[in-house]
């Protein structure tokens, strides 16, 4: 018996990585995309989504989901980002172990509600792979490692049975968290195991002034809040432990994602373009909620620097809606052509949790999990007119199976 096919037709399917098709359809059987092409070419009967953009289903490179049960960010806009770590922590503390699977899958319907079809997911101890099982969305999970060296540090006993414990729809990594809560030997731990398993690492890195300040000059508001948390140890920064130190280190294993690089230098950034393994993800409103100094994404894309989107957690952003994101970053770089910014979303996302077999683009054999973009403004949307309406703040994005009629 033949695959059934369904057709979805829409004024727009814009594929990312193969130019918008106007008035396009998109063919998809069970679970993968069978053709794209104009309407004109199609002969089967067709599901018609009007004025709308039918484009690959989102990704969203990192996120932390054991926040997901937060109403708004900890602390206010432009807070000092060493007293916000204290609310995180704080926050941790209070919050009951037994709680966590539900506020993770809480999570992950947000982001399954918002179009995305792929995350990258920070997650700390307990680890249960079981809380991101079947949960329609593909994850990767990477494990947090934090804290003192690997003799007396507990996590690692976890991230041992985390490592042997069967994928079966996960994917696995590691996340040594950031250079100021990583000694020296657990760091270098981490990318040993990465390497022994083939791992990808994702590390916050260059997030902040002050962390620059600790790792250059052992000196700022970084050494009083470690001093305070019972873990400031000065062997571990010193003239080997800049930026620089963890760059090398990521680059030396197959996949390495640079969560945040708010502070990147251009000396830096011209290093990392020369590193096919390593990839940034920027998270624009949570950049925004700390009142950074303005992202160099534009000096990112111009070196072909892969960067990806993500939301990071209910901690620092008021959702976890990847669209919301991605309209918000074109207000922020309003020269970006809207296919650049669908492209951060999906393709580069894609690439950055090694999924681009699968996800990023409208192609044949890629999976037939899709996402729609509508406007509340449909008069805006024209099939021979622009695609400036696509993240204007009129437009939202929603899955396409939930558009799929029952038969
Ligand atoms: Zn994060």
């Amino acid at each position: 018996m033949s695959e059934q096919l369904t057709v979805y037709r829409a004024d727009w399917v814009l594929p990312v990585g193969q130019p918008p098709v106007p008035d396009g359809v998109v063919v998809v059987g069970e679970n993968a995309i069978k053709d794209v092409m104009p309407s004109r070419n199609n002969t089967l009967p067709i599901i018609d989504l009007g004025r709308a953009a039918i484009i690959p289903g989102l990704v969203n490179a990192h996120t932390h989901l054991e926040f997901s049960d937060l109403d708004a960010p900890l602390g206010q806009p432009g807070i000092e980002f060493t007293e916000w770590i204290s609310k995180v922590v704080q926050h941790r503390v209070g919050d009951p172990a037994a709680r966590k699977k539900f506020t993770i899958q809480r999570g992950l319907i947000e982001l399954i509600q918002s179009g995305v079809v792929a995350v990258g997911e920070i997650a700390s101890t307990p680890v249960e792979l079981d809380d991101y099982r079947d949960s329609g969305i593909d994850v990767q999970v990477f494990y947090e490692l934090l804290g003192p060296n690997t003799s007396d540090n507990p996590r690692l006993a976890g991230c041992q049975t985390f490592l042997s414990s069967p994928s079966s729809g996960i994917s696995k990594g590691l996340s040594p968290h950031a250079p100021y809560s990583v000694s020296s030997e657990l760091m270098n731990h981490a990318v040993q195991l990465a390497d022994t398993h083939g791992l990808p690492i994702a590390m916050h890195l260059a997030e902040t002034p002050q962390e620059r300040e600790l790792l250059e000059h052992q000196s700022g508001p970084f050494v009083g809040l470690l001093q305070h948390l019972g873990t400031w140890n000065p062997n571990n920064f010193g003239e080997d432990r800049q930026s620089w130190h963890y760059l090398e280190r990521l680059s030396q294993i197959s996949r390495g994602l640079l969560i945040h690089g708010n502070y990147l230098t251009g000396k830096e950034l011209d290093w990392i373009s020369q590193q096919a393994g390593l990839h940034v993800v920027y998270c624009p409103r949570t950049h925004r909620f700390f009142e950074h100094a303005s992202y160099p994404l534009q000096a990112m894309l111009d070196r072909s620097i892969n960067v990806a989107v993500g939301t990071d957690s209910r901690a620092s952003n008021p959702n976890l809606n990847l669209f919301e994101e991605l309209k918000f970053l074109s207000t922020q770089f309003s020269q970006l052509d809207p296919m650049q910014v669908l492209r951060l979303g999906t393709l580069n996302g894609a690439s950055a949790l090694g999924m681009e077999q699968r996800y990023g683009t409208l192609e044949k054999g890629k999976s037939s999990r899709l996402a729609v973009i509508r406007s509340n403004q449909p008069s805006s949307v024209n099939v021979s007119g622009s695609l400036d309406w696509l993240f204007s703040t009129h437009s939202t994005c929603h899955p396409l199976r939930s558009e799929h009629p029952s038969h």
